[in-house]
């Protein structure tokens, strides 16, 4: 492997990429480097995020243009705001003792005259967005007519954005005769149609295989039903402590939701997506970056400005639409020589997706089970105690020794130890005793609903209800957290839901007596779910609800009671809803 003076790069930049800490070439520098700098020609790169491509670029770049110029000699266009401003610092660290130069960046959601008033101060490069990028031309604010050097970053990705005309009509205004460097993690034929239009001749280099993940990534599944996505998330979370990772859900409505639920059970999260203003997207991405946020929830539009090189876990809360696209996710992780875990939920009816992800990125996927309480109980104390083994200790604590020491005198030290990590560990510990078995089996077997109890109740379709109003109706007036009701199926005159067993109880006790609307809601255990079904069947006349109807208002004791029962209705024919909290995680 070649160093970095092999490559044949001036002192200047040897120098800044002394002070980077930067030991030796990334394999597609080693590759891209030598080519650029020794010949003017076009260049098709494929290489994930992550490998240094932007030093691949950057660095041939600030040896080739000339710094007593003004004149824009370079534009580097790439999809996203965020990783515009990275390229531009980056290039800067790169060019810092490259005296003269002036990179600056263009890019929507800021003030355009400033940029504008930026580059009229001469700038020898440019890195834009290209939405922005045409604006300005178009206003006569750029001039981009003699430049030499165009770079095309993460194409795929500016196409994927519908950037094509875009990129057509800014390419229109740059002289045929400058050298394209065309850099993109994968190759569709999109990608390839742009490089034959633009490009002559292009050299060929491809970092990894085609198309490929990461090898620093490996690629896990946890199959489950699709109600228990969620919880499943918050599984794998309290499963690794240190997480630091990128949820991807498929819209931003989701994307919010997941987002909020997080933030609502108490986990370090935070929303990416297109709803928000730039300056919230801005303090999420710094919240993220200085690890505030450990989860950050995210839209695949939204995330591709997120360049951080420690991001530990990707997680595919949904599986994207395109599944090419899994490529983009998973190469979020497994950057600048770290490793990382891809994990995916899915559900039984994508499962299949699993076999088509593995044939593009040529990897094989481990099938994995959502770990269960005490599994997650013991990491979550083992974590604890490593990060009591390993805590700094805080001298200001000296001066109240004494009086602790009082307080402890009696206490052994394995209670003392007991009593002090029982403080966060009862929390987990309460949450998780009674936790399910969240996965599905290969066989397609639910694991999880054998010990749920089924319930019957005489309001069905008739009564206004479908399954999602039924449920929020039974988890409000049951006081019951966003996941206790489920298997929620509703009829036209009775429907049935599920409960774990510990809330049945409760459930029974509520609905003894209950009265709503001036009838009786019975509600009674059914029998398991493969009888249900068949009984489901035999219920799809009135005749067995009438009969439940007439049992209800004959004799019904305890009136006192009933009243405080009495919920008041909202006018979609529901009880209105004011969200239970739940206490903990
Ligand atoms: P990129 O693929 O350009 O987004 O680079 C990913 C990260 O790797 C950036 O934070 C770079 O600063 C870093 N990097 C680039 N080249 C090297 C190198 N040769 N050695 C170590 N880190 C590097």
């Amino acid at each position: 492997m070649n160093t970095f003076q092999d490559l044949g790069l001036q002192d200047n930049l040897l120098q800044a990429i002394n002070d980077l800490g930067f030991t030796k070439p990334s394999e597609v520098q080693d590759k891209a480097i030598p080519i650029l700098l020794n010949s003017e020609t076009d260049l098709v790169a494929l290489a994930q995020t992550g490998t240094g491509k932007t030093a691949a670029f950057g660095f041939p770049m600030l040896q080739k243009i000339n710094m007593d110029s003004r004149t824009t000699q370079g534009l580097i266009l790439s999809p996203t705001r965020e990783l515009c401003l990275q390229i531009t610092n980056e290039m800067k660290l790169y060019g810092k003792y490259c005296k003269g130069l002036n990179v600056v960046a263009i890019y929507g959601g800021a003030s355009i005259t400033e940029q504008a008033r930026e580059v009229k101060r001469g700038a020898q490069i440019i890195v834009a967005t290209p939405g922005r990028m045409k604006d300005m031309i178009s206003r006569r604010l750029v001039d981009i007519s003699k430049i030499e050097y165009s770079v095309l970053d993460e194409a795929d990705e500016m196409l994927n954005m519908g950037f094509y005309e875009d990129i057509t009509s800014i390419l229109s205004h740059t002289p045929d005769d400058k050298s394209t460097w065309l850099f993109s993690a994968t190759m569709p034929k999109e990608v390839a149609a742009i490089a034959k239009k633009f490009m002559y001749d292009p050299e060929e280099i491809t970092v990894g295989q085609k198309n490929v993940g990461s090898k620093n990534v490996s690629h896990e599944y946890y199959l489950v039903n699709s109600r228990d996505r969620y919880q499943a998330l918050k599984r794998l979370a309290d499963a690794n402590p240190d997480i630091f990772s990128v949820v991807f859900c498929r819209t931003k409505r989701d994307t919010q939701k997941v987002a909020e639920q997080l933030i609502e059970d108490g986990y370090n999260a935070g929303a990416l997506h297109g709803d928000l203003s730039q300056n919230q997207r801005d303090l999420v991405m710094k919240s993220f970056r200085n690890k505030q946020i450990q989860m950050l929830v995210a839209t695949d539009v939204a995330a591709r400005g997120i360049d951080v090189d420690d991001i530990t876990h990707v997680i595919n809360y949904q599986l994207p639409d395109e599944i090419e696209t899994y490529t983009h996710r998973s190469g979020r992780t497994g950057r600048a020589g770290k490793t990382g875990v891809s994990m995916v939920i899915v559900s039984k009816s994508e499962v299949r997706k699993i076999k088509s992800i593995e044939r593009i990125i040529k990897k094989q996927f481990v099938k994995k089970d959502i770990p269960d309480g005490t599994m997650i109980c013991e990491i979550q104390l083992m974590s604890l105690a490593n990060k009591v083994h390993n805590t700094e200790i805080n001298h200001e604590i000296d001066k109240h020794l004494i009086s602790i020491n009082e307080l402890f005198e009696d206490t052994s030290k394995d209670e003392l130890i007991k009593k002090f990590f029982s403080v966060e560990f009862t929390r987990f510990y309460n949450y998780y005793q009674k936790a399910r078995n969240l996965n599905v089996s290969d066989n397609g077997r639910d694991e999880s609903s054998s010990s749920s109890t089924r319930y019957f109740i005489n309001v069905g379709r008739k009564d206004g209800y479908d399954w999602m109003s039924l449920k929020d109706f039974l988890r409000e007036v049951l006081e019951l957290g966003k996941d206790d009701v489920f298997k929620v199926e509703t009829k036209d005159s009775f429907s049935f839901f599920n409960t774990e067993p510990e809330h049945q109880q409760k459930v029974l006790d509520f609905f003894t007596d209950f009265k709503y609307n001036g009838r009786y809601v019975n509600v009674e255990i059914s029998e398991n779910r493969s009888r249900n079904r068949k009984r489901d069947g035999r219920r799809g006349g009135g005749k067995r609800d009438d009969k439940r109807s007439d049992k209800h208002s004959g004799s019904r004791r305890n009136s006192s009671k009933r009243s405080n029962k009495k919920v008041k209705r909202s006018n979609s024919g529901n009880f209105g809803a004011s969200r239970p909290r739940r206490s903990r995680r």
